[in-house]
């Protein structure tokens, strides 16, 4: 499925087009691509709102088996069940990669931005970036954790929640019903801020103690949040529920201008911090995790050409845990 132009979801800017399957360079690997997850960055890609080099394959949450390789690899055989996830390359040179920071690489290549992703039967990534999937996983209970889940457990751990805190979590789609399952195994209680009622009970069923509206008070103060909704809105009204010493978390790629933050809502040293990417312990340490707890996606699955439809549910807040395409 073929982004061309940049264009509403309504107008089904991804084109199904047939193309000679690409063989692996040197230090890559071929996927057969089983399944691949929907991220709201896709969206933001489809419509133009981050630019991405066009045409280009969209999708980077992908999960198969590995089809070839390429020369000079030895970390991975064929046959294995592996995924790909946002970060496609780093120059490893710079000052963020030799200091364990390449999420912050300003050479960063991505999947399905600067390289063709996941919406496809094949794809070709560089094999440094291609993670083992853990045992009892299939493709595409496992393919939402290669970028919901694991930003949502990057999102946790710089919003300095520890374990038996109180934690907010803001807008609960397919990052947030991910965190959620890491942060009950820490012990934490976890309040559930969202706009869409289905998301609201997804949370509560899945052990949130509380959830309400975004600007709803569940008259508490909480040790930490992270905020899934690209709406500059939604960070206030999460600053205004921290406690003192807390920090919010902003997971987005996009979002939508802050508003006029009032200095004492901030005072007592609350902290606003943006994440941004991942890092490759993140992705180790979460699948270990997810793995380990287990963590469990709640998948609504579309076929592959019905991807337009499926980024359209994503922008309507209608996808009840998170949106897999199937191969
Ligand atoms: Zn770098
Ligand atoms: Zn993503």
């Amino acid at each position: 499925m073929v982004l061309a132009h940049a264009a509403p979801a309504e107008t089904q800017p991804l084109k199904l087009e047939n193309r000679e399957p690409q063989s692996p360079g040197p230090g890559e690997v071929a996927i057969d691509v089983v399944a691949c997850g929907v991220c709201r960055t896709d969206l933001h890609i489809l419509e133009g709102e981050v630019s991405a080099r066009l045409p280009i394959v969209p999708g980077h949450q992908a999960a198969g088996r590995i089809a070839a390789l390429g020369p000079g690899v030895a970390s991975l055989a064929v046959g294995d069940l592996v995924g790909v996830g946002w970060l496609a390359s780093t120059d490893e040179t710079c000052r963020f990669c030799r200091s364990g920071r390449e999420n912050l690489c300003e050479s960063a290549t991505f999947t399905g931005r600067d390289r063709n992703g996941g919406y496809a039967e094949r794809l070709v990534a560089d094999a440094r970036w291609v993670y083992r999937l853990p045992d009892g996983f299939s493709a595409d209970y496992a393919a939402p954790l290669l970028c919901a889940g694991i930003i949502g457990y990057r999102s946790l751990k710089l919003s300095g929640i520890q374990p038996g805190g109180k934690l907010g979590l803001y807008g609960f789609g397919a990052s947030a019903h991910l965190a959620i399952q890491v942060a009950l195994s820490w012990g934490c209680r976890v309040y559930a801020f969202t706009r869409e009622e289905i998301h609201r009970d997804l949370a509560l069923k899945m052990g949130a103690v509380w959830a309400g509206d975004t600007a709803d008070n569940p008259g508490i103060a909480l040790d930490a949040a992270a905020t899934f909704a690209p709406a500059g809105e939604v960070v206030l009204a999460a600053l205004e529920r921290l406690d003192r010493g807390a920090t919010v978390a902003v997971n987005a790629i996009h979002m939508s201008p802050l508003p006029p933050i009032p200095y004492e809502r901030l005072y007592g040293e609350r902290v606003i911090r943006s994440v941004m990417n991942y890092t490759r312990s993140d992705a180790i340490e979460f699948l270990e995790l997810a793995a380990r707890i287990p963590v469990r996606a709640q998948v609504e699955e579309f076929a592959l050409e019905d991807a337009n439809q499926a980024l359209l549910r994503v922008k309507r807040g209608q996808v009840r845990g998170a949106a897999v395409l199937t191969v």
